[in-house]
């Protein structure tokens, strides 16, 4: 049944495959989890390149499952691998290639989440963020229901040098559904760079890019325009993108990233003008608007019974 595994620089002894870890452990997909498991060595393997060079490397893997991905990180020379799952029953499949691969894998069983990453590394690898990346990793074949939660708190995390970017400039390779790599399933790396491509406070950046993505299939002006209160709407709508030099008809999609440069500045710009628009919020106006209509309707029943 079992098959001998090699690892760089030390052979295993006989591990069973992962579709033999998957049967000996019962361990069925969750959809609720949205579990799928990689199987195919050479695909794993594949996923693993895109890191780059692993040798001796720091690595933390989101979600291992059965390990199929786990192998293929101790394979490329990984000394250091510390796993995050959230589901137990993957745990004994994790020890057994922990015992096959002695002192070179840590098990966290944890919401990813929530879990601070940033305890788990040694601060002897830390880098500069000018300086090259360091000797560290995070990758995952990611769960789609937590990769854009995870993903939006690490690029912040990356924009504020916390979190696993406290270490420097933390190399991720993730694979994503098809909804946010457009694939079917995608492999993304990234390397944070020196110097941002926009220099303004994170959630400010956040809160233009969802704001414009608000209408997606409609021209930028409509959502960018719900940054403010409808009183001023149109004519700060409009100062935003003429500022901007930005053209109202562009789908979200179209906009650039030296675009998007422009608008964070011009809505910065406008924030400092303007008090209290950064905590602008449209959902709140339509709350207070339904409320309002909501006591007017009361009244006039009132009156006329
Ligand atoms: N890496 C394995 C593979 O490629 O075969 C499994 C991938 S499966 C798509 C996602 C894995 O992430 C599952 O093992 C699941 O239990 C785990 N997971 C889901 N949500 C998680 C979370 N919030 N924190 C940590 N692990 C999580």
């Amino acid at each position: 049944m079992a098959a001998t595994q090699k690892l760089s620089g030390c052979r295993l002894p006989p591990l069973p495959t992962i579709g033999e870890i998957i049967k000996l452990y019962n361990l069925k997909a969750q959809k609720q989890l949205s579990q799928n498991f990689l199987l195919d060595t050479r695909l794993t393997d594949k996923i693993v390149r895109q890191a780059g060079n692993l040798n001796n490397a720091h690595v933390c893997e989101v979600g291992p499952g059965p390990g199929g991905l786990t192998r293929s990180i101790l394979k490329a020379g990984a000394a250091d691998l510390l796993v995050v799952e959230k589901d137990m029953r993957f745990i004994p499949g994790l020890q057994l290639l922990s015992e096959a691969a002695p002192g070179r894998i840590r098990i966290a069983q944890g919401d990813i989440l929530a879990y601070k990453l940033e305890r788990r590394f040694p601060a002897n690898i830390t880098k500069t963020w000018e300086d090259d990346p360091p000797n560290l990793h995070i990758i995952g074949n990611l769960p789609f229901n937590v990769s854009t939660p995870l993903i939006i708190k690490w690029l912040e995390q990356m924009s504020n040098r916390t979190g696993i970017f406290m270490f420097g400039r933390t190399r991720l390779t993730l694979t994503f559904q098809k909804e946010v790599a457009e694939v079917d399933v995608g492999v993304v790396h990234f390397t944070p760079l020196a110097q941002p491509q926009i220099q303004q406070p994170f959630k400010l950046v956040e809160k233009i890019v969802k704001n414009a993505f608000q209408f997606r299939r409609k021209h930028c002006r409509r959502g960018l325009g719900m940054l403010f209160p409808e009183s001023q709407r149109q004519e700060l709508t409009e100062e935003l993108l003429c500022s901007a030099d930005v053209d109202p008809t562009l789908r979200p999609t179209e906009i650039s990233i030296s675009e998007f440069r422009a608008l964070a500045d011009a809505y910065s710009k406008l924030c400092n003008e303007n008090q209290g628009l950064f905590d602008y919020d449209f959902r709140e106006e339509l709350k207070f608007k339904h409320q309002v209509k909501r006591q007017s309707d009361r009244s006039n029943q009132t009156e006329l019974s």
